[in-house]
C-alpha cells in the first residue's frame, strides 16, 4: 500500500478562511484511492520531519501570525529550502505564500522570507478582497481554478512563473494579470476559499506529484478519476458569476 506523509506547518497560526480544508481534501482524495495518509501538524516548538515528508502545506494568516511564524521558520529555513530544490511538494497559500519568499514588507517592518522563491512582497495600502477566477496550464491539463482573495501585500514575482492567469479578480498584484508561482513541485497561492475542496483537479496535481516523487513514475499507476460532480458544478456557479458580469 502506497503512503503520503503530509506536514501540515503551523496549523494554530496559519489557518485562514478554512484552510485545514486542504488537508481534509488531500487525506480524502488519497483515502479513496487506498493511498494511506499521515498527517504531522507542526505546532509550538516543534520541528518538522522534511525527510519523510511527501507533501508540506503552509496555510495563510494575519500579519501578526506571520511575524510570529516567520522566526521560527528561520531556523528550518536551510531545510526546507534543500526540500523544495531537491523536488519536495510544498503547497502554500496567501501568507505562506509570502513566507515563501525573500520578503514581505510592512511598511517600516519587513517579515523575513525563506527564500525559496524568489519573490518580493510589499503590503498595498488598501486590500485586495473578493473572489477569484484563474486558467491554469499545469501537467498537460488545462482548466479554471476557483477562489477567494484577501491580502494586503503585492507580489512581485519577478521571472518566476505564475500559477495562473487572472480571467477575474486581483491575483499577485491586481495590476500583472498573474496570480501565484509554480516552481519546480512548489504551489504557491493567493486563492484560500479552502482552495483544494474547490479546485480537486489540482488536489489531485498536488497528489499525482507527491506520489512520483516518492514512487517513481509507476506511483501514480491506479491513481484513477474520482467523481466530482458537485466541485464541478459549484465551480462553474462561480465561473458564471464572475465572468459574465463584466
Ligand atoms: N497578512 C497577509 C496579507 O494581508 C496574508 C493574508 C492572508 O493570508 N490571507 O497580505
Amino acid at each position: 500500500m502506497k503512503i503520503l506523509n503530509i506536514t501540515h506547518l503551523y496549523p494554530d497560526l496559519l489557518n485562514l478562511y478554512g484552510d485545514r480544508g486542504n488537508i481534509a481534501t488531500l487525506e480524502k482524495r488519497c483515502v479513496w484511492r487506498g493511498i494511506e495518509v499521515n498527517i504531522h501538524e507542526v505546532t509550538g516548538e516543534s520541528m518538522p520531519d522534511l525527510k519523510h515528508t511527501d507533501l508540506l502545506f503552509l496555510g495563510g494568516g494575519s500579519d501578526r501570525e506571520q511575524k510570529l511564524v516567520c522566526s521560527k521558520l528561520q531556523h528550518i529555513r536551510n531545510e526546507i529550502c534543500d526540500y523544495a530544490e531537491s523536488g519536495g511538494v510544498i503547497a502554500a497559500v496567501c501568507g505562506g505564500y509570502q513566507l515563501l519568499g525573500n520578503f514581505y514588507q510592512m511598511g517600516e517592518e519587513t517579515i523575513q522570507g525563506l527564500g525559496v522563491l524568489d519573490i518580493d512582497t510589499y503590503r498595498g495600502e488598501d486590500r485586495l478582497i473578493g473572489n477569484i477566477v484563474l486558467q491554469c496550464s499545469i501537467d498537460g491539463q488545462t482548466f479554471r481554478v476557483v477562489g477567494f482573495e484577501n491580502h494586503g501585500g503585492r507580489t512581485d514575482i519577478k521571472k518566476e512563473t505564475a500559477l495562473g492567469k487572472v480571467l477575474s479578480g486581483y491575483g499577485n498584484d491586481g495590476k500583472s494579470g498573474f496570480e501565484g508561482v509554480l516552481k519546480k513541485n512548489v504551489f504557491a497561492t493567493y486563492l484560500h476559499g479552502p482552495l483544494l475542496p474547490k479546485n480537486p483537479m489540482l488536489a489531485d496535481i498536488l497528489l499525482k506529484r507527491a506520489l512520483i516523487q516518492k514512487y517513481g513514475p509507476d506511483g501514480i499507476v491506479g491513481f484513477g478519476a474520482l467523481e466530482d460532480l458537485l466541485e464541478e458544478e459549484a465551480s462553474q456557479v462561480m465561473q458564471q458569476r464572475l465572468l459574465t458580469r463584466k
